[in-house]
């Protein structure tokens, strides 16, 4: 039995703060709310650092409350539990990403749509996230990681990993021609995954600068978009296309790598409108798809999966206090493939 901490007991968690629009971190301290019937605390080991955290600084969704403390890609150890919580341990590693709760009682959590489901919150959004020393959750979605695991090469896979791994799995894109379309935090990820699954795997990328690692993540071809034609030569080359990109695209150029009756899945998030040429998308019967991160169902599929054929993500390390070094080389695109904060 298992008793929670009263609000008393609790500390002031230090993290990590942006006041403003586009503003430097710097430290801030806040009081958890009172630890409910079914919250953990976890003390972080890391975080990482999704590109979804500089959209949220700069308030590119128009959702963000500031002071705003980043961080989804979360790995951490139970240190407090709250009296309803009986499926982890004290001392327990587990892992939060971007969904922080569903109502788990709608027609939508009950057909594991959960990721969708309307009355969802955020881990860093109306509330402090991850770029801290602890963090207050709800135990629903803290998962618990397989022991092969490594930390840091894991925690971008609670984001990053779920949201390329779940529209895989749902387009059952096994033996598939798959384009995937920037290779960042998500497309690096979603390369292994592709390989994992048996496709066959195009990396689009800006300039060739990746292409040798593209190759080793599960590339078997790799087209560099910022060369003359190389779009046009690829045309009709991809069955599905999972565009990954941060920033905007010559969609219809982009849409035309589809084969006819096939899926341009867009989980990137660029902050201008997409737009299509009617043409394109009625005379090849292509499908317009989008995801949003996966449901509690498809994480423990995808760390599973991630365990047995060795997905983890490439990353660099830095010491938490060194988030704002961080956060520019992820501006600069400099990221190697993802930047994963250290406490
Ligand atoms: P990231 O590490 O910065 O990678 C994004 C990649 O996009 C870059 O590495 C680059 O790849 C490519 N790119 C950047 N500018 C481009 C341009 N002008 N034209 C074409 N490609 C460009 O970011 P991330 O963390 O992977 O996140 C990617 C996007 O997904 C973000 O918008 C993020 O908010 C969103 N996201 C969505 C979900 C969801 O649930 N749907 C979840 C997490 C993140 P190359 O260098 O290879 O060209
Ligand atoms: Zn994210």
């Amino acid at each position: 039995m298992t008793t929670a901490t009263s609000p008393s007991e609790s500390r002031s968690i230090r993290a990590l703060a942006g006041r403003a629009i586009g503003a430097p971190l710097e430290p801030f301290e806040y009081q958890p709310a009172a630890l409910g019937p079914n919250d953990v605390e976890l003390e972080i080991s890391h975080c990482g650092m999704c590109r979804s955290d500089l959209h949220l600084l700069d308030d590119d969704w128009k959702v963000t409350t500031y002071p705003f403390v980043p961080g989804h890609e979360i790995i951490g150890f139970v240190r407090e539990m709250g009296s309803a919580v009986s499926h982890l341990q004290r001392g327990e590693r587990v892992g939060v990403g971007w969904q922080s709760s569903a109502c788990l009682d709608c027609d939508l959590c009950l057909s594991a749509n959960d990721n969708v489901c309307l009355r969802q919150t955020a881990t860093c959004v109306g509330r402090h996230g991850g770029y801290a020393d602890r963090v207050r959750v709800d135990s629903r979605y803290a998962f618990a990681l397989p022991k092969a695991l490594d930390s840091a090469r894991t925690a971008p896979l609670l984001c990053a990993g779920i949201t390329v791994f779940a529209p895989l799995n749902r387009l059952k894109v096994g033996g598939q021609r798959l384009g995937v379309v920037g290779v960042g935090g998500l497309g690096h990820l979603a390369l292994q995954y592709g390989r994992a699954l048996g496709c066959e795997v195009t990396a689009f990328s800006t300039s060739r600068s990746k292409e040798a690692e593209a190759r080793a993540l599960g590339a078997g071809r790799f087209v560099a978009t910022g060369e003359d034609g190389a779009l046009r030569a690829a045309a009709n080359s991809v069955d599905v296309l999972l565009v990954t990109a941060s920033a905007d695209i010559a969609w219809p150029e982009y849409l035309n790598t589809v084969r006819p009756t096939g899926t341009m899945c867009i989980v990137g998030l660029p902050t201008g409108d997409i737009r299509l040429p009617p043409l394109g998308v009625v005379e090849g019967q292509r499908t317009i798809a989008g995801s949003s991160i996966g449901s509690r169902s498809a994480m423990r599929t995808m760390l599973e999966l991630s365990a047995r054929h060795g997905v983890e993500a490439h990353v660099e390390t830095f010491p938490m206090r060194e988030a704002n070094a961080a956060f520019d080389r992820l501006r600069g695109n400099q990221a190697r493939y993802r930047i994963v904060l250290e406490n």
